[in-house]
């Protein structure tokens, strides 16, 4: 859909209107394209004293090619190892470090801190604070985002700090993320194709979100199967036919549908290694004007179904195959609630509950289970929305503008790559930074 505020704020006499009135100033966020390599420009590293992940963040830096900035020269990206930092007193360095470089960061530039246990200290646990500052000061579309490494995990970085560093974050801000150490050990898997050889399965691909998701999972070599309601099959071959994927048609919340789903990729493909819980319903009415059926029917496909479906294909041996990866679709309603949405919020609150209930036994059998909340993003859902609605939503956010449903896609694709295997029971938001459930 069209952003027109942010058409005009980029225009030569709007960029002049918009500063000058102080009016929000969104900017083009760079986005990933097929084949752009990590990240282009230079690379800014520091650490505290005694950080411990100087090495593996080094070879990664040297691995895909990047440069220090030049004395004074502007940067793509800062990278700080903050895992040395014990005391408060220690927390100086953050400003020794940043004062000086931040206002060289480029447009749409990454920043990127690298904590340890949230618990391990007071000092820790500020990142958070500092981390969160930074990305609502950064401007020109540029992020700011802490990645937590707990002791053990320092060699399973390496996917999360590439998708941090690239324009596939581009919505991703303020977030905090924990990598653990994985059952297993790290698995490498390529910049260019991560999910080679790997079957996707996504829920509610007929368009949307959904579709960006499976487009992105085949865009980085899954096949995908979509699914959708048999009533939207038309919709669901075109997208799938377009990427190489096949096309499941079924009603999510039909007391067969995880058994139909389990035979299926069973007889076609012998398993499953991404599930992606994207199929989602509004059903918009406050608290006192609820109706059961609208009440139940969105719990229902929003977080019962996936609930039935991830039990089936991880019941027994598991159809689920190691390395497996589930990712939930949630929302910041979810975090924040929202009114008028209370069916709605008690189901996306729901999938969190399901990704903490289920992360510690599936990480057991190399599996991981996560959650996505979008915020604002560009859809038919968001475009029906009112229109002072609408804009503030866009709106009230680090970056000013809403997100697109290949921004939500990215952040998935990156929880399904099986080199991501320390990253489990998490919960990204992908909402610029939304001050809704900030
Ligand atoms: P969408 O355009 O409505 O797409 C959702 C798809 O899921 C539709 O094709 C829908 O079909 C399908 N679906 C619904 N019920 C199903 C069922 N019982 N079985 C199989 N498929 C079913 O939604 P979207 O905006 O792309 O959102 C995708 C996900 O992101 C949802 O979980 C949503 O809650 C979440 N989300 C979106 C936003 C946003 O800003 N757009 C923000 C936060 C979270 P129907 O035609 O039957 O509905």
């Amino acid at each position: 859909m069209t952003d027109l505020y942010t058409q005009i704020a980029n225009s030569p006499v709007g960029k002049l209107i918009v500063k000058n009135v102080g009016l929000p100033q969104p900017v083009a966020l760079e986005r990933f394209s097929a084949g752009d390599p990590v990240i282009t420009g230079p690379v800014k590293f520091g650490a505290a004293p005694g950080g411990r992940l100087v090495g593996p963040v080094s070879d990664l830096l040297q691995s895909i090619g990047v440069e220090p900035p030049a004395e004074g020269a502007e940067m793509k990206a800062v990278v700080f190892d903050a895992t040395g930092i014990e005391t408060l007193e220690d927390l100086d360095v953050l400003q020794s470090f940043f004062s000086p470089v931040i206002r060289r960061v480029q447009s749409s530039g990454r920043i990127v801190v690298l904590g340890g246990p949230d618990d391990a200290s007071p000092a820790q646990r500020a990142l958070e604070g500092f981390t969160r500052s930074v990305a609502k000061e950064s401007r020109r579309g540029a992020t700011a985002n802490l990645v937590r490494v707990e002791p053990g995990a320092e060699d399973g970085i390496v996917s999360t700090l590439r998708f941090f560093l690239s324009s596939k974050s581009a919505y991703v801000d303020g977030q905090v993320v924990r990598i653990d150490d994985a059952a297993g050990g790290p698995v490498e898997s390529s910049w260019e194709a991560p999910l080679a050889g790997k079957v996707a399965l996504v829920t509610g691909a007929s368009r949307g979100i959904g579709a960006a998701i499976a487009s992105t999972l085949a865009r980085d070599g899954a096949h995908v199967v979509g699914l959708d309601i048999p009533a939207l099959l038309d919709d669901l071959d075109a997208v799938t036919s377009g990427i190489g994927g096949s096309s499941l048609a079924l009603d999510i919340t039909e007391e067969s549908a995880p058994r139909a789903m389990a035979a299926h990729l069973k007889a076609e493909h012998g398993g499953v290694d991404v599930v992606v819980h994207n199929a989602g319903i509004t059903r918009d009415r406050t608290l006192g004007r609820m109706d059961h059926d609208r009440w139940r029917s969105v719990l229902d496909v929003n977080v019962i179904a996936p609930q039935r479906i991830t039990a089936e294909l991880t019941k027994g041996k598991g159809l689920l195959r190691r390395d497996g990866r589930v990712v939930g679709v949630s929302s910041i309603s979810g975090i924040a609630g929202n009114g008028g949405q209370t069916n709605y919020a008690t189901s996306k609150a729901a999938v969190i509950g399901l990704v903490s209930e289920l992360a510690p036994a599936l990480a057991q059998r190399g599996v991981t289970i996560n959650a996505v909340a979008p915020g604002f993003i560009e859809t038919e859902m968001t475009a029906k929305m009112p229109v002072a609605l609408r804009e503030g939503g866009r709106r009230m956010n680090s970056l000013s503008q809403g997100g697109l449903p290949v921004d939500v896609a990215e952040a998935i694709a990156w929880l399904g790559d099986p080199a991501s295997g320390g990253v489990n029971g998490n919960v990204i938001r992908v909402c610029g930074q939304s001050m809704i459930g900030a």
